[in-house]
């Protein structure tokens, strides 16, 4: 099946009892025994388990290709928990450029819980390959990205973790498995902040762990989920499914934009460089066409001059919001470092764009009327 087909299909089930052809939010909480005090169906209670997030943990599944998927209620709650399965002395290894969340939660909670790590350019192999010790258990990736664009070679880096008997884990948050199956590059975990592409409307929170195989990590996990209750509210589900069902549409179209934008603005006298997966020289391009179907719809502009130049080009625009956050039907632009605070190592002079489903014509318009 395509991808398109299998985004409707895994996420419609018509209801058996009524026909209801898209069904019910099941909000209850608990699930009734009956007089031999056995339960009727699957469930129990919803902290562990709940129809409506199982069908959006099947769907999640099926997009990835994955044996199990776990829902959760944000990316955070999701990498938390990936994080709660790892033992104190255990060594995680993870990207220079990562979600900036990532490496707060190992610096701020895993820390002082014992869990080791180390931050690596995850584009230089051999940097990689010194990096991992006898006691990482954890490879963690990010690609493309975040704010730099920079692409990670999934293959070789999950083969590196394999011959140290780690796992490799892939933040597909900005490819979405539209453009990049890590599961096809022998990665073993794959994560989602399901509040961006996947639901895709900037109107609902949550985290997804998808496993390619049902192994002891992903029940130590499920145990977490349903012990911890980090997770999605039935309600919150059936939004990410709905949301799942346009994904493929939404990014294709959100991608064409994203390079007209980005072809636009590489040529502009005001823009010192554009980060785009799609431009013919990124410096990756061999590896972009290797491992994905298509650059994507992010994209990060550093404007000539400084922070100052960059505040007042954003203040200027009329079709951007001014936001943090991406994947959304509406197009947003931020100045990461301001969102990342004083530790941020971000240039100052860039902006973080998510191309929405705005014509490109007006984009363009937009921006040209604010770099002048
Ligand atoms: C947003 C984001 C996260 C964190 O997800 P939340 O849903 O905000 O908790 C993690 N990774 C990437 C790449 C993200 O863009």
């Amino acid at each position: 099946m395509h991808f398109d087909t299998l985004a409707l299909h895994a996420t419609h089930q018509p209801e058996s009892t009524t026909g209801a052809v898209i069904p019910p939010i099941y909000l209850s909480t608990t699930f009734e025994r009956n007089e031999a005090n056995e339960l009727t169906g699957d469930f129990t209670y919803t902290r562990p388990n709940n129809p409506t997030r199982e069908a959006l943990e099947h769907a999640l599944a099926a997009l990835e290709g994955g044996a199990v998927g776990m829902a959760f209620g944000s990316g955070q709650a999701a990498t938390m928990t990936l994080f709660q399965a790892l033992r104190p002395g255990d060594h995680v290894l993870l990207s220079t450029d990562a979600y900036y969340g990532t490496p707060a939660l190992l610096e701020q909670v895993f820390h002082p819980w014992g869990l080791t790590y180390t931050r690596v350019d995850m584009t230089d192999l051999n940097a990689v390959e010194s990096s991992i010790h006898e006691n990482t258990r954890v490879v963690w990736c990010e690609t493309p990205s975040n704010p730099m664009l920079a692409i990670t070679d999934l293959l070789s880096v999950s083969r590196l973790a394999h011959e140290a008997g780690a796992i490799c884990v892939c933040d597909n948050t900005w490819a979405t498995p539209v453009l990049q199956r890590p599961f096809d590059l022998n990665c073993d975990v794959v994560m989602h902040s399901t509040t961006k592409y996947i639901s895709g409307h900037s109107d609902v929170l949550g985290g997804a762990l998808i496993f390619k195989r049902n192994d002891a990590l992903a029940e130590r996990v499920r145990t977490l989920q349903g012990l911890s209750g980090a997770v999605p509210s039935p309600f919150d589900c059936w939004l990410i499914s709905r949301g799942i069902k346009t994904l493929g549409v939404r990014l294709r179209s959100q991608m064409a934009t994203a390079q007209l934008v980005a072809d636009y603005l590489v040529d502009h006298p005001a823009v010192e460089h554009v980060h785009f997966p799609g431009l013919p020289n990124h410096p990756d391009r061999a590896l972009i066409q290797q491992q994905m179907n298509g650059p994507g719809a992010m994209l990060s502009i550093q404007v000539k001059g400084g922070a100052a130049e960059a505040i007042q080009f954003i203040g200027k625009l009329k079709l951007f919001t001014r936001a943090t956050s991406l994947g959304g039907v509406e197009s947003l632009i931020e100045h990461r470092a301001s969102v990342e605070g004083p530790t941020s190592t971000t240039p100052v002079n860039l902006l973080r764009v998510s191309i929405g489903l705005e014509h490109a014509e007006d984009l363009i318009t937009d921006l040209a009327q604010a770099l002048a």
